[in-house]
């Protein structure tokens, strides 16, 4: 890259060969000693975590990957208009939720209670289809999912749909806490029982799943048939920085912007709104043109550092809407070189971790918001 147009003036730089390696990895060490390995769902909801769901979806896919996992219907016929053949399940739904768009455009529904079940008999009866859904069990997040109180009416109804040539279930699926090892074990175990009632009522689902990223690297026992990764599969940790022993993982995104203005400035003087900054040395502040309009978090002003020509260097005073500040001392830096303000660690420069701590949230939510201004470019 070189220049300052537009097109580079700020880009997350996306890594699809990271994409298919992670997959690749979790593939590996989920299906360690068990046989047969669990699929993987790679979820893609959320533009995939501010990634790009096209090119991530497409990647996946090449990767191999066995599903697709979208909050909404409209991210998946998203996924689907631009030519993703991959099984998609979508799991979030409004009240208006257009279930023969998601029935013709063979998208697996995530069923959360009796009227969607009947939402989608229905789409299917009209279309003369099957809607394949997965029925998804509330075991104790309190989030969507069928209550077990309403289990066994809405396993007899499906059933039935069944029966009728309506619908297909091919999975079940809750969602854990990870509040602790013993509030995820019990949620599977009511997962168990949830399992075992379905199948008293009939029902044959293929598709058993309950663990994200964290459960599945961790609790082999959340495992079932099938794990959805999300985090992971971005090359970033739902816990943080670590690991377990034997999986690495490469982070995706690379968030880069090149350098708009450089200034020199005499000790005392301040920098940015409110002066939360005032320098006690001669020294250069350059400028950096993204802010919290770009999804660069106001609560990292002050405690971030970025990477400029191989070096780390602080965020000095507030973070703008469209711009923030960096504080080089007496390094030589020009306008239009590159910084980075996160990416992968082993490369030596910040990780989205490191922006989560400065902002005093997760990693999810640094790559998440990642805002429409920036474009996602493919490496
Ligand atoms: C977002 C989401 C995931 C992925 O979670 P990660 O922690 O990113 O792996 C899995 N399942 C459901 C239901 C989700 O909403």
């Amino acid at each position: 890259m070189s220049g300052n147009s537009d097109a580079t003036l700020r880009a997350a730089v996306i890594d699809l060969d990271a994409v298919r390696g992670n997959l690749h990895a979790i593939r590996s060490f989920v299906g360690r000693d068990v046989a047969p390995a669990p699929l993987v769902m790679a979820v893609v909801k959320a533009n995939a975590y501010g990634h790009g769901a096209i090119a991530v979806a497409l990647a996946a896919q090449d990767g191999g990957v066995d599903w697709l996992g979208v909050a909404d219907i409209d991210e998946a016929l998203e996924l689907r208009s631009a030519g993703v053949t991959a099984p998609i399940l979508a799991w979030l739904h409004g009240q208006d939720a257009d279930f023969a768009a998601a029935v013709a455009a063979e998208v697996s529904l995530g069923i959360s209670s009796l009227a969607q079940l009947r939402a989608a008999a229905g789409a299917a009866r009209a279309l003369q289809r099957v809607a394949s859904v997965q029925l998804k069990l509330d075991t104790g997040l309190s989030r969507n999912g069928v209550a077990a109180s309403e289990w066994a009416e809405v396993f007899a109804v499906a059933r039935e749909a069944e029966l009728a040539g309506e619908v297909r279930v091919d999975g079940l699926f809750s969602h854990l806490s990870n509040a602790s090892p013993a509030d995820d074990a019990a949620q599977c175990a009511l997962f168990d029982q949830g399992i075992a009632a379905a199948e008293g009522a009939g029902l044959s689902p293929a598709l058993l799943h309950i663990a994200a990223t964290a459960a599945a690297l961790s609790l082999p026992a959340a495992r079932y048939s099938m794990v959805r990764i999300g985090i992971g599969i971005y090359g970033l940790s739902p816990w943080g920085d670590a690991l377990p022993a034997g999986l690495e993982l490469v982070p995706v995104m690379t968030l880069t912007a090149r350098v708009a203005a450089v200034r020199r400035v005499l000790a005392g003087t301040a920098a940015s709104y409110d002066y939360t900054w005032r320098a006690t040395r001669d020294t250069t502040l350059v400028l950096v043109p993204l802010g919290y309009a770009d999804g660069i978090p106001r609560q990292a002003s002050g405690r971030a550092s970025v990477s400029i020509g191989g070096a780390t260097h602080p965020v000095i005073g507030r973070i703008a809407m469209d711009q923030f500040i960096v504080d080089v001392g007496d390094a030589e830096v020009h306008p239009g070189d590159e910084v980075v303000l996160f990416g992968d660690p082993a490369r030596g420069v910040p990780s989205a971790e490191s922006w989560a701590d400065a902002a005093g949230t997760i990693n999810y939510e640094i790559v998440t918001r990642i805002g429409h201004r920036v474009p996602r470019s493919a490496r």
